[in-house]
């Protein structure tokens, strides 16, 4: 008789990344400060699901010793960046292994610090975060990795040298020999198509020469990279898309590849990011099924799809909310989709969890502004960055009609949160014209600006408050991602329809949509006050039992959809295996 045999176990750790996911900037976890916003949220998120699908990915970004910054904010909402200080050492773990790219007709080292991403499962993705900080170098190649969306157009080209070139290398000296698809999360990380174009060279040198002993032809091999490419654009902002200028790239890039090749890749006048991408990717998204189409009507000619953002569920989901999932819809951390049952929960404690949410938000605003906030009072959130589009401060545009509503229909506290650029100077002084509207707003209607909205911030607002509201102006909002963390909170939105709420609005269902037949701002501001005074507030005070079904219904409509499990997934298909 023979001894019973089992099959060894698969080493997960063993299989062989096959995606490798670029990304200017990741929020890996709340801690790390190496985002900026949406996109970098967005990056995080995708590979928390990565890891919890079992994507055999690895991801490339940036180190930003320096991070962003740290926003302070006066009396009169003045802001000041503050450094921001984290140790890569406490939270990373150092790689042995470099990697040179040519800046500026010099060798520039690189090294990598890896973090191993895990979400819900004990699978990992590791990020390599890249980092020019070494002795080799000269002082200003040196710093070329500290700041996030710092410095002049030159750094700004430099970096993302050091993101594609240098990206691409590295992942070969640390023994990722198989990658299938080079995903670039926005097209900062595009000059890797012309690092995978060089190899394409190289090769194809080398076969000639064995078969010819002498290089007769070297043509690139323009499919061979468009197979290996998947490009995802984020914005419909014609300023929002990188380029530069061929005398900058020369000096900056040197003949990397002949410039009769770069101009016909990326752009007659300009080196741009995107159209770099576009040409050399056999897959182009958008971020939702509008940015797609507005993607189109930018980009002629181009096949551009649309895979519309998620959030990341378990990360975005409050405490309170995690125990009442677990208990009544269990599994839903790991398949998602479980969260269409929201129905199942009773409302009485869909409504406890809230108030325990929204306690916390109540508590932290009172704390840091000397406030007081009313957990029993209407909370309107709005928290994004602060730029033009996004119109922070839309509902203050008729202050007496909304100060009549928060006298006549119920009583109204609104907490905003957001950074400006630092050289955004009409960003700056929205937030200051703001704190003067809280002024002419007091004492019927608290309102506060909290400082410094990061990740965790953001959590605690669209998780602690009653509405989100959201008024970019159309098309501007690519996607949009806030309003479904809000989502998975029970949270419903009041918005304009733009990027991801043409698809997670169902009028009354999911929360309201901010619309006009005329167009118009006023006509905007118009139904936005309507819908407040004789839809929103009532309901919120006198008909509690119809809300909560709300909130029900943009758990199990919209949290079940908006999340990065089923957006990894969409990818995998209609991307990765293109
Ligand atoms: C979610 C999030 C964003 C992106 O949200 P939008 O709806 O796209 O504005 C930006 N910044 C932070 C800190 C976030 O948490």
């Amino acid at each position: 008789m023979t001894e019973k045999q089992t099959l060894p176990k698969v080493k997960e750790k063993n299989i062989p990344r096959k995606i490798a996911y670029f990304s200017m900037e990741i929020a890996a976890n709340f801690s790390i400060p190496t985002y900026s916003g949406g996109l970098g949220i967005l990056a995080g998120d995708t590979i928390k699901s990565f890891a919890d699908l079992k994507v055999p990915a690895v991801a490339v970004t940036l180190l930003y010793k320096k991070g962003l910054f740290y926003q302070k904010l006066d009396n009169e909402g003045s802001q000041e960046e503050l450094p921001v200080e984290w140790d890569p050492e406490k939270c990373l773990r150092l790689l042995p292994q470099k990697v040179t790219v040519q800046i500026e007709n010099k060798p520039v080292v690189i090294r990598a610090w890896q973090y191993d991403v895990s979400g819900v499962t004990e699978y990992c993705v590791p990020i390599i975060f890249l980092d020019s900080d070494l002795k080799e170098n000269s002082e200003y190649h040196r710093g070329l990795t500290d700041h996030l969306y710092g410095g002049d157009e030159r750094y700004r080209l430099a970096q993302e040298i050091i993101l594609g070139i240098g990206g691409v290398r590295m992942l070969n000296e640390l023994g990722y020999p198989d990658i299938k698809k080079y995903h670039m999360n926005e097209g900062h990380s595009s000059l890797l198509t012309l690092e995978l174009l060089k190899n394409t060279r190289d090769q194809n040198e080398q076969e000639i020469r064995k078969e010819k002993d002498q290089i007769t032809d070297y043509d690139y091999d323009y499919d061979a990279v468009r197979n290996l490419c998947v490009f995802t654009t984020h914005t419909p902002v014609a300023a929002g898309h990188d380029s530069f200028p061929y005398d900058l790239v020369e000096d900056v890039l040197g003949d990397f590849v002949p410039l009769n090749v770069l101009k016909m890749c990326a752009g007659e006048n300009r080196l741009n990011m995107t159209l770099l991408a576009l040409n050399l990717s056999k897959y182009t998204n958008g971020v939702a099924k509008k940015h797609g189409e507005v993607s189109r009507k930018m980009f002629p000619g181009y096949t551009i799809g649309a895979i519309t953002n998620g959030v990341h569920s378990h990360t975005w989901t409050s405490e309170s909310f995690r125990k009442l999932y677990d208990q009544h819809i269990p599994g839903w951390e790991k398949d998602n989709f479980i969260l269409r049952h929201a129905s199942r929960i009773p409302k009485h404690e869909i409504w406890e969890a809230h108030i325990e949410a929204k306690k916390k938000l109540i508590d932290y605003v009172n704390e840091n502004n000397g406030t007081k906030f009313d957990p029993g009072v209407f909370t309107i959130g709005f928290a994004r960055r602060v730029t033009g589009y996004k119109r922070f401060d839309f509902i203050f545009s008729d202050i007496y009609r909304l100060l009549n509503i928060a006298r006549n229909v119920g009583k109204i506290q609104i907490v905003f949160a957001g950074k400006a650029h630092f050289r955004d100077g009409h960003g700056r002084d929205m937030i200051k014209k703001m704190f003067d509207h809280f002024q002419q707003v007091k004492p019927n209607i608290k309102a506060v600006f909290l400082e410094n909205y990061d990740a965790e911030l953001g959590k605690l607002l669209t998780s602690g408050v009653d509405l989100w509201l959201n008024t970019p102006q159309k098309p501007n909002e690519a996607s949009g991602t806030s309003g479904m963390k809000a989502a998975h909170n029970g949270v419903p939105s009041l918005s304009t329809l733009d990027g991801w709420w043409i698809e997670g609005f169902i009028d009354g269902v999911t929360g309201w949509a901010i619309e006009s037949d005329a167009g118009t701002i006023q006509d905007e501001a118009l139904d936005m006050y309507n819908k407040l005074e004789y839809i929103i507030i009532p309901m919120f005070y006198k008909d509690r039992e119809k809300w909560i079904n709300i909130m029900q219904q943009s758990i199990s409509v919209n949290a079940s959809y908006f999340n990065t499990q089923r957006m990894v997934q969409e990818y995998i298909l209609d991307a990765y295996f293109c």
